[in-house]
C-alpha cells in the first residue's frame, strides 16, 4: 500500500470516522485531523440530550433512505456498503454496546455520549491518527497532484488527499465552492413550530400519540406526517412536528416559517366514528357538563381546550349540545387549524439542510467528481435525515466510504 498523506478538515463525527477508517485500512497512510476549535467531537458530546443517538435500528436500506428528506437516492448505494448494522458492529468491535429503544433509536448502553467520544478518541489514537486542535483551515488549493492546506496561522500543509468534514461551517462550503462545487443553500432543519395561541400554551407538556399533521404552505405541495405531538410553551414539538419540519425545511424557510397546520387529534377514527362516540356520550350522560365529562379518550386538559375553542359554554350539559357545536367539535378534533408563525429550537438535535450538491460527488467512495483526491463526508453534504439517529448514520456511512477511497492505492 502507498504512503499517502491525508488531511481531514474537521474533528467531528464524520472527520473522526473517516480518519480512523483510512488509517486502519492503509497502515502506511499518514492521517492528520485539523480541528478549528479547542474541543473535539463537540456535537457528539451534546447529541441526543447527552446520550448520543448513534443510529437507528432500521436495517433495510429501502426503508432506511425514507428517513432522509435530502440525500435519499444517493444514499441507497452508500448504505448498501455501510448501514446501521455495520455501525452497530463497528462500535461493538470497539467495545461499545448499543441498545435499541422502543421507537428504534439506538444509544450506548451507558446512556452517555462520553462513551462514544471516548471510543472515537481511543480508536483514532490506536490507528495512529494525528489530531491538531485550534487549527482552523482557511483555504485549500490544488497544484498538479498535491493539495496545499492553508491554516489560519498562515502555515501551509501539503498532502495527497483531503477530506472536507466541516459540518455546516461556512468555511467548508467556501473551500468546496473554490473547487467549483455547487452549494445548495443551507437552511435549518429539525425545528419546532411556534403557534400564537395563548390557551394552547397553557397545555405545555401534554402529548398525544398519534396525531396526523398536514402542513399547507401557499404554492407548495401539502406535507403530511403521523406520530407523537408534544404541546410546548411556544407551540408544538414532538416527532411528528420534527419530521414535518425536516420535509418542509426549504418550503418553510421560503415562507418565513408561516404555514397552516391541520391537526387530526384522532387519526384512528373517521369523523363519523367521532360523531357516534360523542352522540353515545350525550345519550349516556345527558346531565353531565361537556367540559367536565370527556366525550372522547384524550388528555382531559386537551379536551377542555377543544370545548372552549369551538365556543361551547363551560356550563353546557351534553343534552344541550347544539348540532352546530357538535359539528364544530368533530371538525376541531379531526381537522383543527393552527397557524405556524415561526420556528423554535429542538435542543436534542438539529441539522442543516443544504450543502455540497450530491450530483458532484461519486458516492462509491465520496470523492469529488470535479477534483480527484478531494473527498466529502457528513453534514457538509446536502444530506439530512429526520430525528432518530439518521444524521449520525449518514455521517458514519459517508465517512467510512471516504476512508476506503482515501486509503486506496488508486488515484
Ligand atoms: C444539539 C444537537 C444534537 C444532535 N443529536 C443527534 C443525535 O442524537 N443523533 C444524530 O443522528 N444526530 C444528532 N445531531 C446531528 C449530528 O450531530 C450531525 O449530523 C453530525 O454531528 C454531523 O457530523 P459532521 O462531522 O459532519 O459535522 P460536525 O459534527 O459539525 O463537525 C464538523 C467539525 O469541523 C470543524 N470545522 C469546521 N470548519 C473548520 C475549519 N475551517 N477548519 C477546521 N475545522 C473546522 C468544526 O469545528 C466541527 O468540529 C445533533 C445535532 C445537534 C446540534
Amino acid at each position: 500500500m502507498q504512503h499517502v498523506r491525508i488531511i481531514v478538515i474537521g474533528g467531528g463525527a464524520a472527520g473522526f470516522f473517516g480518519a480512523i477508517a483510512t488509517a486502519r485500512i492503509n497502515p502506511f497512510a499518514q492521517v492528520i485531523v485539523l480541528e478549528a476549535s479547542q474541543q473535539l467531537l463537540t456535537k457528539v458530546r451534546i447529541s441526543g440530550g447527552g446520550r448520543c443517538n448513534v443510529t437507528h435500528a432500521c436495517f433495510d436500506v429501502k426503508a432506511l433512505v425514507q428517513n432522509y428528506p435530502r440525500g435519499n437516492k444517493a444514499l441507497i448505494g452508500a448504505f448498501s456498503r455501510f448501514q446501521p448494522q455495520d455501525t452497530v458492529a463497528w462500535f461493538n468491535k470497539h467495545g461499545v454496546q448499543l441498545k435499541t429503544e422502543a421507537d428504534g433509536r439506538m444509544f450506548p448502553i451507558t446512556d452517555s455520549s462520553e462513551t462514544i467520544v471516548d471510543c472515537l478518541l481511543s480508536a483514532a489514537k490506536m490507528a495512529g491518527v494525528k489530531i491538531c486542535t485550534g487549527t482552523a483551515v482557511v483555504s485549500v488549493e490544488k497544484n498538479a497532484s498535491e493539495f496545499t492546506v492553508v491554516l489560519k496561522s498562515g502555515e501551509k500543509l501539503e498532502c495527497d488527499r483531503v477530506l472536507i468534514a466541516t459540518g455546516s461551517n461556512p468555511v467548508g462550503y467556501k473551500i468546496a465552492e473554490g473547487f467549483g462545487h455547487t452549494i445548495n443553500t443551507p437552511v435549518p432543519s429539525l425545528f419546532t413550530f411556534n403557534i400564537r395561541d395563548e390557551s394552547l400554551r397553557e397545555l405545555a407538556g401534554v402529548s398525544v400519540n398519534p396525531v396526523k399533521l398536514r402542513l399547507n404552505i401557499p404554492e407548495q405541495p401539502q406535507l403530511e406526517q403521523t406520530g407523537a405531538l408534544l404541546i410546548t410553551h411556544w407551540g408544538m414539538s414532538g416527532p411528528a412536528v420534527l419530521k414535518l419540519s425536516a420535509w418542509g425545511a426549504r418550503a418553510l424557510h421560503e415562507s418565513k416559517y408561516q404555514g397552516n397546520l391541520l391537526v387530526n387529534w384522532l387519526p384512528e377514527l373517521k369523523p363519523e366514528e367521532i360523531r357516534d362516540k360523542l352522540l353515545a356520550t350525550k345519550a349516556e350522560v345527558p346531565r353531565r357538563s361537556i367540559l367536565l365529562h370527556r366525550g372522547i379518550d384524550m388528555p382531559h386538559r386537551l379536551w377542555q381546550y377543544m370545548v372552549a375553542r369551538v365556543g361551547i359554554n363551560s356550563e353546557t350539559r351534553w343534552a344541550e349540545i347544539s348540532k352546530k357545536h357538535l359539528n364544530l367539535l368533530i371538525q376541531e378534533l379531526s381537522q383543527g387549524q393552527y397557524l405556524v408563525n415561526g420556528k423554535g429550537v429542538f435542543k436534542d438535535e438539529f441539522v442543516t439542510c443544504g450543502g455540497v450538491n450530491l450530483k458532484e460527488v461519486d458516492f462509491k467512495m465520496m470523492e469529488s467528481r470535479l477534483v480527484p483526491g478531494l473527498y466529502f463526508a457528513g453534514e457538509v453534504l446536502d444530506i439530512d435525515g429526520v430525528t432518530g439517529g439518521f444524521n449520525f448514520q449518514s455521517a458514519w456511512t459517508t465517512a467510512y466510504l471516504a476512508g476506503l477511497g482515501m486509503a486506496s492505492d488508486e488515484g
